[in-house]
């Protein structure tokens, strides 16, 4: 009986060690993604890593006025301060006359982006019988990041658009956010012109918030954000969110193609 009790107390001492090491863990892997004096940059280049998880993240549906927006998925989160931003400039626009707005995709783990990136590669095999999985990653990677590399991964980039419309370029949602996110502190992250530098085409909803006054900065001089902070810190180690992914699941890094 003695014995027992003292291997009852031995297996509950490694079970709370076991968890408080997992808690602080956690703990440590959260990143306050807006304590620097510059834009965190995630891009092909410059990866976050596996255990990366931003601090403060909120349901977008308890920050946001769902009157004006509509909210895809009420499981969507973001950082807090890029959700009230987001709200103010909601509000801004519905003065403006301009409502009915969606949010699509804000934060992402790296786990639903290896599964998103596997799901279109799947897709391509599918319609496509002949290629091979490299051909088939080649192609998914022209419009899904690799897993650490999705701006969407800092819970401060969101993927807004016009409720119902099919397209969001040219709608007046569209040409109003362009004209004025800047002043909330988002830019439009990958514009047309600037492909070879972001390595994205060009995507008219998807904004980034970096606060107003790196976006306005951002806008007078019409860069794209790896320019502008190549244009104010040129050495880009000591402002990068670095990180090295170590495995990335079922896709062999030497098939990933040149950043262009
Ligand atoms: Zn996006």
């Amino acid at each position: 009986m003695k014995k027992n009790s003292l291997l009852l107390c031995l297996l509950l001492a490694l079970v709370l060690s076991a968890f408080s090491a997992c808690a602080a863990r956690a703990e440590a892997a959260e990143t306050d993604v807006l304590s620097g004096s510059l834009p965190l940059l995630v891009n092909k280049d410059y990866p976050v890593d596996e255990s990366f998880l931003p601090a403060d993240l909120v349901l977008l549906t308890d920050v946001l006025d769902t009157s004006l927006v509509r909210v895809r998925n009420k499981g969507i989160m973001a950082v807090r301060t890029a959700a009230e931003a987001l709200e103010v400039m909601l509000e801004a626009a519905a003065k403006d006359g301009v409502k009915n707005w969606q949010i699509n995709t804000a934060f992402r783990s790296i786990s639903e982006q290896k599964n998103l990136l596997e799901n279109k590669i799947k897709s391509y095999r599918k319609s496509n019988p002949s290629w091979s999985r490299s051909k088939a990653l080649s192609a998914a990677l022209r419009t899904v990041a690799e897993p650490g590399c999705s701006e969407h991964h800092l819970g401060l980039a969101f993927d807004i658009t016009a409720k119902g419309a099919s397209a969001f370029k040219g709608t007046k949602q569209c040409k109003w956010l362009h004209l004025h996110c800047w002043d909330y502190g988002f830019i439009v992250r990958y514009q047309q012109g600037k492909e070879e530098i972001t390595g994205f085409s060009a995507e008219e909803w998807h904004i980034r918030y970096v606060g107003p006054e790196h976006a306005r900065l951002i806008r007078d001089n019409n860069y794209c954000l790896e320019e502008y902070l190549a244009s104010v810190e040129p050495d880009p180690d000591s402002f990068l969110v670095v990180g090295e992914i170590e495995e990335i699941g079922e896709i062999p890094l030497e098939d990933f193609p040149v950043t262009q």
